[in-house]
């Protein structure tokens, strides 16, 4: 893994074209176990990123991830516009002054990424949160030295999948208790979207 920041930028943009085009199905999700507006924040917040990230020369990862942060923190309502700011911020300050990113220094970021949700979230691995998919993957990228991308993205959707057998404890799901259980967590359906982007981007930089 060599993530370049011409790299980060192509992450980007996958990302946006999966929530764009996913963007209803995003907002059905949450209108089962939210308040429907899961797809709509997401489509926004990384619309602006791709408007903000596009128009910048970059010198560093760190700086790229840093306006994602922002760009997310600022330009998102919900939960998840923080949730995903703080991640790419933590990300970013993990990374400070990087021009690439290696499997080690990004199993880093991910990691500090991890922290820096639970922090704000106040949630675990188990709660229903984009978390069951975030903490499987650090761990995914901790066991493996060298990483099979393809095994990766289905470990991905594996971890999101398994998001609808469980109750919620956390977000606004939580309300519902056990009626939770049976739909998919929405953030952990972004954030599959999110590393099976990364997959993408980094099969094709290894072709
Ligand atoms: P809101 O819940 O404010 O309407 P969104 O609908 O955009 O925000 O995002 C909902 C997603 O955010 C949930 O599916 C869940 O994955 C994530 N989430 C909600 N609360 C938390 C939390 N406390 N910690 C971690 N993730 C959370
Ligand atoms: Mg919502």
């Amino acid at each position: 893994m060599n993530l370049t920041i011409n790299d980060t930028l192509k992450w980007m943009e996958k990302i946006n074209g999966k929530i764009q085009t996913n963007k209803k199905y995003l907002t059905s999700l949450d209108q089962a176990i939210g308040d429907g507006d899961h797809g709509i924040n997401m489509a926004r917040g990384f619309q602006e990123v791709i408007n903000k990230t596009t128009i910048v020369n970059y010198e560093t990862v760190s700086d790229c991830f840093k306006d994602v942060a922002m760009t997310l923190m600022s330009k998102v309502g919900g939960a998840s516009g923080p949730l995903y700011g703080t991640a790419f911020l933590k990300m970013s300050m993990a990374v400070r002054g990087k021009t690439s990113l290696n499997k080690e220094l990004f199993t880093t970021a991910i990691n500090e990424a991890i922290m820096g949700i639970s922090q704000r979230g106040r949630a675990k691995e188990g709660d229903k949160t984009l978390l069951d998919v975030w903490q499987p993957i650090l761990r995914f990228l901790q066991e493996h030295d060298s990483i099979n991308w393809d095994d990766f993205e289905s470990f991905a959707k594996n971890a999101m999948e398994a998001t609808k057998d469980i109750m919620a404890l956390k977000g606004r799901a939580a309300y519902l208790k056990e009626r939770s259980i049976g739909h998919l967590d929405p953030g952990s359906v972004s954030s599959y979207y999110l590393f099976q982007s990364l997959a993408e981007v980094v099969r094709e930089g290894e072709e």
